[in-house]
């Protein structure tokens, strides 16, 4: 645990009682703050009592007594509208700060050369950030992993000089970080996401670039026009900045992918970094994008070619991305159960052909139209769901669908269509383009019980003497 000791001897309001603000309310109390917890959810308060914290009924309290708001992340700083304990903190004229900004300041006050590397973005952030932190440790180094991703920031070790941080922060982390200033920061990508609590693209933009304006060393992939104009900023004040291009390749000095090759630019002169062929953890060109920001981040480490190259061939990659579950023959069988939305579908969809695409779900706006481009690859559609006849009207005429109604139904006939093909690698694929709550409590439980349904495919089959096949 990292004790954050900004508020030593302090009294100090904290709202919101998941997993990060236990953790943020066990590390204050380390760090000698008087902590005064609350959460609107009647269970997170229990859970919190029974964990040995104290509740205080913060709408009742004195909030002239506190000397900062320690909020967590899913609440409603600005939009759709402040959460009440943020209109009270502002008429008391206090902070309002998170999780991250207490290890910045105790960072500052440990170790402030310790090595830490913040990665956002809209899309790619938890896979970037296992990346990096597996590429260090393939290197020897101590690494801490978490923020948004795993274990919350303050219940990680704290900041030191031989050690590194790894980590994942959300737009809403950013937005309760003033002091921010990561040794590494990364700005994968910016899409239109979570408008709904950021108002407009520019907001949430403006928010999602202060994870590199006051870094040391930014790495910023600049396929976007967001992500393009942040880096020229970056550029026109001398800051230090590695770009990465996955789109085309002209760029005179960063990384920039060609094919499976990873390449170096430096004033207009090529070197080959590395060569993703063959890694099946990071297949299709989001990875690319995912890959060449994680080596930048590493720096002169991946000065070690060889060294580089097979640290990037043992990453496992993350479960329901992309994750190769096994094969049944030529069969391969993909478990994308996180492609909650038709642009992630995309990703999975571009990468593999011909796919017996299992599809469906609890909708999201827009459907599958998008993906019309890639319907050629697709070989047949096994929807499931709430989903299925509003897909099953978009497919019509172009792709043969199956109305399966359960992921139990589709894995089985996509199974069996998929072992009839003559294709090199055809591939049962789950990358739904849908939530799971019709179905499921969640997109791991649905990625859980592919990955089950799989597995009894996949297994090898034992002869009577005992021989694998
Ligand atoms: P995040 O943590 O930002 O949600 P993940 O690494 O968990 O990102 O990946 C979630 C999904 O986003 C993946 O299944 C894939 O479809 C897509 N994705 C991953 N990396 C990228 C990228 N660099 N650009 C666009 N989409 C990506």
């Amino acid at each position: 645990m990292t004790p954050a000791t900004s508020f030593e001897g302090k009294r100090v309001a904290l709202f919101g009682l998941g997993g990060s603000g236990l953790a943020t309310a066990r590390a204050l109390l380390a760090g000698g703050a008087d902590v005064a917890a609350y959460d609107d959810n009647e269970k997170a308060c229990e859970r919190a009592q029974a964990a040995g914290l104290t509740i205080t009924e913060l709408k009742l309290a004195d909030w002239s007594d506190f000397a900062a708001l320690i909020l967590s992340p899913g609440v409603p700083l600005t939009h759709p509208e402040p959460h009440w304990s943020v209109e009270r903190a502002r008429k008391a004229e206090i902070e309002i700060i998170g999780d991250i900004e207490l290890f910045c300041r105790e960072r500052a006050k440990l170790a402030p050369q310790a090595s830490f590397v913040a990665i956002t973005g809209t899309n790619g952030k938890s896979t970037t950030t296992a990346l990096i932190a597996h590429l260090f440790r393939a290197f020897g180094r101590d690494v801490q992993l978490g923020g948004n991703i795993g274990t919350p920031i303050l219940a990680l070790e704290p900041p030191a000089p031989d050690r590194v941080h790894v980590i994942e922060l959300s737009s809403f982390q950013i937005d309760l970080t003033p002091s921010l200033a990561p040794s590494v920061g990364v700005l994968l990508n910016l899409t239109p996401d979570h408008l709904d609590r950021h108002g407009t693209m520019a907001d949430y933009a403006a928010i999602k670039q202060r994870c590199v304006t006051q870094a040391d060393r930014a790495v910023v992939a600049i396929d976007d026009d967001y992500t393009r104009a942040i880096a020229d900023r970056l550029r026109r004040a001398g800051k230090p900045l590695i770009r990465i291009l996955t789109a085309h390749h002209e760029l005179r000095d960063g990384i920039v992918v060609e094919g499976e090759q990873l390449i170096g630019r430096r004033r207009g002169q090529s070197i080959r970094i590395a060569n993703l062929a063959g890694i099946s953890s990071l297949r299709g060109r989001h990875n690319a994008q995912n890959a060449a920001c994680a080596i930048a981040a590493i720096g002169e480490l991946a000065h070690d070619r060889a060294h580089l190259q097979s640290a990037l061939q043992t990453f496992p990659g993350l479960p329901h991305r992309m994750e190769e579950v096994g094969r049944r023959g030529r069969v391969l069988f993909i478990n994308d159960s996180k492609a909650t939305n038709a642009d992630a579908a995309e990703k999975a969809l571009s990468s593999f052909e011909p796919i017996y695409w299992i599809a469906g779900g609890k909708a999201k706006e827009g459907g599958i139209e998008p993906l019309r481009p890639l319907f050629p690859r697709i070989a047949g559609a096994y929807l499931i769901g709430a989903a299925a006849n509003d897909f099953a009207r978009t497919l019509e005429g172009s792709v043969a669908y199956d109305m399966c109604d359960t992921l139990d139904v589709a894995i089985d006939h996509a199974a069996h269509d998929a072992a009839e093909s003559k294709a090199e690698e055809p591939v049962v694929l789950l990358s739904p383009a849908c939530a799971s709550y019709d179905q499921f409590t969640s997109f791991e439980k649905r990625g859980d019980r592919f990955r089950e349904l799989a597995r009894a495919y996949v297994k090898p089959r034992v002869s009577a003497s005992g021989d694998a096949r």
